[in-house]
Formats: structure tokens, C-alpha cells, sequence
């Protein structure tokens, strides 16, 4: 009875840590996965995910789990008056300011969120189990902080500010619609005097 015992005892360990480590490499592997297209996908200046990292890979992956996306918060950011940056100080230092905002967005946000770069100085935030007044609130505290971080460099000192636009897609067949309420909140931010959420 003993032996059977011990060699039962065996088995059990040997059959956990055998299914332990498959579950762990599987794990890693996906996570991998997710990282290896997000660089495949990522804009070179900023290195951050492009518009394809979002309709290809992320909101594919939010339609097959919706339970762990859903309310997802479209938050859309577009740089105030960019175009005078480049005017005055040249394209270069337009690239460094969009480096500077890039930076500071993708460290005001959660593992869980992506800020993605989608046009010239355009970006996108996704916070996935986010209701729409959390996503205000977040999107109040990124505007804060780019109004209180100018961009500094030799003897520029140049304010920076942004204008957001937000929406909130309850489930997976809003996606789309939801950016699209997004862009035209932000639009409607630019009209009302921009530096504000809408
Ligand atoms: P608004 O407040 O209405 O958003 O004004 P704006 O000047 O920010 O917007 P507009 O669309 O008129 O200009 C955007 C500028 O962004 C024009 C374009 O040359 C510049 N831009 C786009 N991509 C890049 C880039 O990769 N680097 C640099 N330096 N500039 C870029
Ligand atoms: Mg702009
Ligand atoms: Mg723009």
C-alpha cells in the first residue's frame, strides 16, 4: 500500500509541474505574440502602435473577449496648433515635440490601456473596461499634464496643449461608430476654443 502510495504521490507531482510549466509557456507565448505585433505595427518616430495595431490586432482581439474589453473608451488627441511648431522651429523639433507628447501619454496610462499614434500629430487612447465618466476624467488628467509640460529645448520653450474627444463603445459592434463619435467630439473641442475634452 505504501509503494502504491508513493508512486501515486509521483505521478500527481510530476503531472503538476508538467501542466504548470505547459500553462506558463503557453502564457508567455501569447503574451509574446502581442508584443512582437506590436512592434511589427509601431510608428518609428514615437514607437508607439499605429492605426493598424488597432484594427488588426487589438480590436480583433476585444470582439473575441468582449467580457475583458467592454465599455471600451475611445479617447482621440490631436496637439493644439502643431502646424505653427513646425513653422517656427522647423520639422525637427516638430518630431521632438511629438516624441515629447508621446511619451507623456504613454506614462500617464495603465499597462492595460494603448496609446497609439493614428495621423501626423493625431492620437488614440483605448482604455478597455473604462465607462465614459472614468474616461473623461482620465482624458482631463492627460490635458493637464501635456498643458503643464511644455516642450523645453535650448532656447525654445514652446506650451504645448491638447484638444480630446471621447466615447465609450458598450459592446463589440460599436467599435467603429464609437471612434467616429470620438473624432467628432474632438472636433467639436477644437471649435469651442480647443485646450478642452469633449
Ligand atoms: P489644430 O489646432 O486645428 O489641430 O491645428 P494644427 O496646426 O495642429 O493642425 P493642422 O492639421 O493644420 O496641421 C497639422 C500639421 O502637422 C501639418 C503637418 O505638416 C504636421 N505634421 C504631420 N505629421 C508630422 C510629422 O510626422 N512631423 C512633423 N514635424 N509634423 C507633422
Ligand atoms: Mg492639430
Ligand atoms: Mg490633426
Amino acid at each position: 500500500v505504501s509503494r502504491f502510495l508513493i508512486a501515486l504521490g509521483c505521478f500527481i507531482t510530476v503531472a503538476f509541474i508538467s501542466e504548470y510549466f505547459w500553462h506558463k509557456s503557453r502564457k508567455e507565448m501569447l503574451t509574446d505574440n502581442l508584443e512582437k505585433l506590436r512592434q511589427a505595427n509601431s510608428d518609428p518616430l514615437t514607437k508607439v502602435p499605429n492605426r493598424r495595431f488597432l484594427e488588426s490586432v487589438y480590436f480583433e482581439r476585444a470582439m473575441k473577449n468582449p467580457a475583458d474589453y467592454f465599455p471600451l473608451s475611445v479617447v482621440v488627441v490631436d496637439i493644439d496648433y502643431f502646424k505653427k511648431i513646425n513653422d517656427n522651429y522647423g520639422h525637427d523639433v516638430g518630431d521632438r515635440v511629438l516624441i515629447h507628447i508621446a511619451t507623456l501619454m504613454k506614462n500617464a496610462i495603465r499597462a492595460t490601456d494603448v496609446v497609439s499614434r493614428t495621423g501626423g500629430e493625431e492620437f488614440l487612447i483605448l482604455y478597455p473596461k473604462t465607462t465614459l465618466s472614468m474616461a473623461v476624467k482620465l482624458a482631463e488628467k492627460i490635458r493637464l499634464e501635456i498643458e503643464s509640460s511644455p516642450f523645453i529645448e535650448g532656447d525654445i520653450h514652446h506650451p504645448i496643449t491638447a484638444s480630446f474627444g471621447v466615447a465609450t463603445a458598450l459592446t463589440d459592434a460599436n467599435i467603429n461608430a464609437t471612434v467616429k463619435l470620438a473624432d467628432e467630439h474632438l472636433y467639436e473641442a477644437k471649435g469651442a476654443g480647443r485646450n478642452r475634452v469633449m
